[in-house]
């Protein structure tokens, strides 16, 4: 028999991490960390391994709420075998190490969760084995019922640099996970490749977007020209513009797409700030270049031309000297640098604050974005209100499908039973009507925290 719990991500975009039991042989796909809750409740429901055989964890990307709780696994179940790709596992080093700085704040009242240290990052970092793309992988847990091993297999997702789909394949039986997946191109990922995979038992899929009408969400050639423009009026008139970007990943794209654009002469040429670790993940970034499939392989982003956000101290310097500032957290969130900006760049009447990417509800990117110049706004729900003398603009460049992408996602792998997973529900109400609609034999689950799904 085999069962899937999800014990985190299962109805939310949070801690995505999903016990899978394939005839006794244990596997974690993904182990992520909430990015806004704290101590226990920010981790995936570990207590529910206790009696449970567990021997491997398969790790699809490098985001924060897919590999950031490994240390806290590994602290409880030291035997778990690790594997992601190599691209991943380069990622991984670097921003595992900037979490524990986070996390030591996050968990320093909770002792049943003993807090982790760099060194034990390193050895667990060591400890991945890293696995290409396509390469078959046959494995057996300790308590294996049966003479088939368990065989699986990476698929490039198009999300970030070295995102897999993870394909499971065991006595026939065929599960496909995707982790987060991206049917459209960006400026440096191209889309997914499925190819191969078919005719598969269990679709785990991502929801992100299934609640968004995809008018909404831009294709990026579009979104880089409507950029340009809304850009190219805030910087004549001597201003600066804020971009609140993922470190990893939104910081490659965003950075790979303003640079081709005033390279082409169409965005303004001012000076574009990064920093803190976005800035090392881009040199994975161009490390890789010739080893994935991507688009501009010719390009270095350490080679584009960037001012250390972290060399200013007074940030009237942005008023001297005018430029687009790509800085981390992506939804804003608070004691991140993009946080630590925002009172400033909120009452400066020439600058302008540019949302890119996806930003949860009731965080203070999310406050921003839905507000206007003009207007009164808290950041917080009991935080004090900051006048926005700004100009505020939102654009989708997306790192995850659409919704009808991930139609066709199901469209192309031909399941016979699909669990909706990492969206809230109304993303999922839509996906699961659509897919019940268009492919009525095809059994639906949604995914809930703690609840065994029986998969075949
Ligand atoms: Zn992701």
């Amino acid at each position: 028999m085999n069962s899937l719990i999800p014990l985190g991500g299962a109805d939310e975009i949070g801690a995505s991490c999903f016990y899978l039991n394939i005839n006794g042989t244990g596997i974690l796909l993904d182990c992520g960390i909430h990015p806004r809750k704290k101590g226990k409740d920010a981790l995936p429901k570990f207590d529910l391994l206790n009696d449970l055989p567990l021997d491997f964890a398969f790790i699809s990307h490098a985001h924060q709420d897919h590999i950031g709780s490994l240390p806290f696994l590994i602290h409880q179940f030291p035997h778990t075998i690790i594997y992601s790709t190599p691209q991943t596992k380069e990622i991984a080093e670097i921003t595992l190490h900037n979490a524990a700085n986070i996390i030591v704040e996050n968990f320093e009242q909770q002792d049943e969760y003993k807090i982790y240290t760099h060194e034990e990052i390193d050895l667990l970092v060591r400890s991945i084995r890293a696995t290409g793309y396509n390469e078959i992988i046959s494995l057996k847990g300790i308590r294996h019922n049966s003479q088939l091993p368990v065989n699986f297999s990476f698929y490039d997702a198009g999300h970030i640099l070295g995102s897999a789909g993870i394909l499971i394949e065991h006595n026939g039986q065929k599960i496909f996970y995707t982790g987060d997946i991206n049917t459209g191109g960006q400026s440096i990922m191209i889309e997914a490749d499925l190819g191969k995979i078919k005719n598969i038992d269990t679709l785990i899929l991502e929801s992100t977007y299934g609640g968004t009408d995809s008018g909404k969400i831009g294709v990026w050639q579009s979104e880089a020209k409507r950029f340009e423009a809304k850009a190219n009026k805030i910087l004549h008139n001597g201003g600066s513009i804020l971009v609140p970007v993922f470190a990893l990943g939104k910081t490659q794209e965003i950075l790979s797409t303003i640079f081709s654009l005033m390279k082409s002469g169409s965005l303004t040429e001012s000076i574009i700030y990064t920093g803190g670790i976005g800035k090392d993940i881009s040199r994975v970034y161009d490390n890789n270049r010739f080893l994935v499939r991507r688009n501009r392989i010719e390009l270095e982003l350490h080679d584009i031309p960037q001012y250390n956000i972290y060399d200013i101290e007074d940030f009237n310097f942005f008023k001297k000297n005018p430029g687009i500032v790509l800085a981390s957290s992506g939804m804003m969130l608070q004691g991140t640098t993009s946080y630590k900006l925002l009172d400033f760049w909120l009452r400066q009447e020439s600058f302008g604050i540019f949302g890119v990417g996806y930003m949860d509800t009731d965080t203070p990117g999310y406050r921003v974005m839905a507000s206007a110049k003009g207007e009164l706004i808290q950041l917080s729900e009991i935080g004090e209100y900051h006048k926005v003398n700004c100009e505020i603009e939102r654009f989708y460049f997306s790192s995850h499908s659409r919704r009808e992408g991930l139609l066709e996602i199901v469209k192309q792998v031909n399941p016979k039973s699909v669990v909706l997973v990492h969206g809230d529900h109304k993303s999922k109400d839509w996906l699961g009507y659509q897919i019940l609609e268009k492919y009525g034999h095809i059994k639906l689950h949604s995914a809930e925290p703690g609840k065994q799904i029986i998969i075949n």
